[in-house]
């Protein structure tokens, strides 16, 4: 839940950034409000775009770091094992070293990937 708040945040934060630069001076009817960015507005408008690509950034390397840590693969019967599962990291039916299993989920994915883009 964390991390899809964390990337809205991010996402808010780089329209917003993205609106400054673009349109900098701002007029609220609502609170009678006027707001002048013109001078700043290009620093100021990638400062904040920066902050929500970093929202955006931390968002999706949680993610990936908790897929990581979580799932080992046995290199024999291709089981895959949740890492808190097996303590000893070895295969109970192989009696092998468990694998980690990033390097092959990224490289079959980018593999079917390919093959579809190849085939079109
Ligand atoms: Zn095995």
């Amino acid at each position: 839940m964390n991390r899809i708040l964390y990337l809205l945040l991010g996402i808010v934060l780089a329209v917003f950034g993205y609106e400054i630069i673009v349109q900098p001076r701002w007029y609220s009817s609502k609170y009678d409000y006027y707001f002048d960015f013109t001078g700043i507005h290009i620093p100021f408008g990638s400062a904040i775009i920066v902050i929500g690509i970093i929202f955006i950034w931390l968002a999706l390397r949680k993610k990936a770091k908790d897929y990581e840590d979580k799932v080992l693969v046995c290199p024999k019967c291709k089981e895959a094992f949740n890492k808190k599962d097996v303590p000893g990291e070895r295969c109970a039916r192989c009696n092998v070293n468990l694998e980690e299993i990033e390097g092959r989920v990224l490289r079959q994915t980018s593999g079917i990937e390919d093959g579809a883009e190849s085939g079109l």
